[in-house]
């Protein structure tokens, strides 16, 4: 195969062992974790520095080559994946993973945007601290791919969507500019507060290689209860009394149907139920404090003691260790890897606002069926944020590319539900490729117009992540 004329510039910036160019080597950068797109490309480029981003940038810019940022490629819209045209290249952050400064007094951390987010966490949590960002693809997401996507995750109700995380950035322009945006000031009200684009920007306006981010108390007690009930509107009336009863102290609020335990139990290795009889729907409820002295246990106990009398819960199981609280978070966290045993299952990442959540299930789940009868609703996801993941399984021992065909008209008959109670159509894994060309139909002309001229002013020529977004 010829050899691509740029490969052996490129090679002088980052070293020849850091440009992929064979096929195997590129293979694991160019498949998205859902199957949904193959990409092509004639090389990926690992830098390990931020001199070397930049000098890769500048080099891409003068010579009008199309780049893509990748993290850890675990992004659910496609947005990581360079497109089936083979001219764009892939920028891997992935050997940026180092840890540049932990305060813990100042309740900071400085890191490389390549850091996965477990070992962050592990980071935090060698300094007595809490980094409180956890999502299923922790153990392979990185905290620039997290940033760019302002990933969500189950921690939102207590700490943030990562935009809360985040207190500054050093970016890499379109052009190679390095901007140094790397503080860890609490207030800093000097005019436009720049970071905030490239947070949830999908690496269309630059590359992020490092970030300050914010560290927390970590819990010094910690509940978790894994819940039956009978629907969600008993799991909201229960959410409602938890939120009220232990305000910040709720760290967690997660709901999920039957089925999706039943996929769990099936597929999941170390998954069991942890109740013993069925129940149609489950929340995972977790409280936490940074305090010793705080009664956890007590409080879990009161609202969920009021709640049987109320009605509203079938049964609940009380982690009894914290392996049990491991095991309980390892179910809610393996529920989308589960689905993919159960054949085609076409996706929906909403919200509405969180009152709404049961009559938007309650229609929508309807709906779905009504369109494919035989069709395995499994939505499950974060109840006190407002966000469903609300995505259908195919019947049983239907034809998977069949059902899979249904998806756009799926999307339309869901989102359109979705519009009807105010909500949006991507609430936290954005717009990628995937939603790209919904978002003339949620955005107003002005919004869209304001959105083109950043990117314009950002990347004049194009050539980061194009065709994203927007
Ligand atoms: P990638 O997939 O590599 O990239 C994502 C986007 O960011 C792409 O557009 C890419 O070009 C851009 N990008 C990546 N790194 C950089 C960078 N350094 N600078 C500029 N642009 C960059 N998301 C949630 O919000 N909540 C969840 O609960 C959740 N659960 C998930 C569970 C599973 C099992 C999986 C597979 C995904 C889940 N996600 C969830 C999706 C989520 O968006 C990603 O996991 C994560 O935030 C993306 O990080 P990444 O490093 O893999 O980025």
């Amino acid at each position: 195969m010829e050899r691509n004329p740029h490969a052996d510039r490129f090679a002088e910036i980052i070293g020849a062992a850091n440009v992929l160019t064979a096929p195997e080597d590129k293979a694991p950068y160019l498949r998205e974790w859902r199957d949904l797109y193959q990409g092509v490309t004639p090389m990926v480029l690992r830098p390990g520095s931020t001199g070397e981003v930049s000098a890769v940038m500048k080099y891409a810019y003068d010579n009008d080559i199309k780049i893509i940022p990748q993290g850890g490629n675990t992004g659910l819209v496609g947005g990581q994946i360079p497109l089936e045209t083979g001219d764009e290249i892939v920028l891997s952050l992935g050997r940026m993973n180092k840890v540049r400064a932990v305060d813990p007094d100042g309740f900071t951390i400085t890191v490389d945007s390549g850091v996965v987010l477990e070992t962050l966490q592990n980071e935090a949590e060698k300094v007595d601290r809490l980094f409180p960002l956890a999502l299923g693809a922790q153990g392979s997401c990185q905290i620039g791919g997290n940033i760019s996507t302002n990933a969500g995750g189950t921690a939102v109700l207590a700490y943030g969507n990562t935009r809360d995380l985040v207190l500054g950035l050093e970016v890499v322009m379109p052009n190679g500019d390095i901007w140094n945006g790397l503080r860890t000031l609490r207030k800093d009200n000097t005019g436009y507060d720049l970071k905030q684009l490239f947070i949830g920007g999908e690496g269309t306006l630059g590359i992020i290689t490092a970030a300050a981010l914010k560290l927390f108390p970590k819990p010094k007690k910690l509940e978790a209860a894994f819940i039956g009930l009978s629907d969600p509107h008993a799991a909201l009336k229960l959410f409602s009394a938890a939120k009220a009863q232990a305000g910040p102290v709720l760290t967690g609020f997660e709901i999920m149907p039957r089925v999706g335990l039943e996929f769990c139990v099936s597929h999941l290795q170390g998954a069991r139920d942890p109740l013993e009889g069925e129940h149609a729907w489950y929340v995972l409820m977790e409280l936490s404090s940074g305090s010793e002295a705080f009664p956890v246990r007590d409080l879990m106990e009161s609202i969920l003691g009021e709640a049987f009398e109320a009605g509203l819960v079938e049964d609940a199981a009380f982690a009894q260790a914290m392996q049990q609280v491991a095991d309980f978070w390892h179910i809610r966290h393996g529920m989308s890897e589960v689905q993919k045993e159960e054949g085609g299952s076409i996706k929906h990442d909403v919200s509405v606002p969180v009152a709404l959540i049961p009559d938007f299930l309650d229609k929508a789940i309807a709906a779905v069926q009504d369109f494919v009868p035989g069709c395995r609703p499994v939505p499950f996801g974060h109840l006190g944020d407002g966000n469903i993941h609300f995505n259908v399984s195919q019947p049983i021992g239907a034809d998977k590319e069949e059902y899979l065909a249904k998806w756009d008209a799926m999307n339309e008959i869901v989102h359109g539900i979705v519009h009807e109670f105010g909500g949006s159509i991507s609430a936290e894994h954005g717009i990628g490729r995937l939603k790209r060309d919904l978002l003339k139909g949620v955005k107003s002309e002005l919004e869209l117009d304001l959105m083109r001229r950043i990117k314009d002013a950002f990347d004049p020529k194009g050539l980061l992540n194009p065709d994203r977004v927007l």
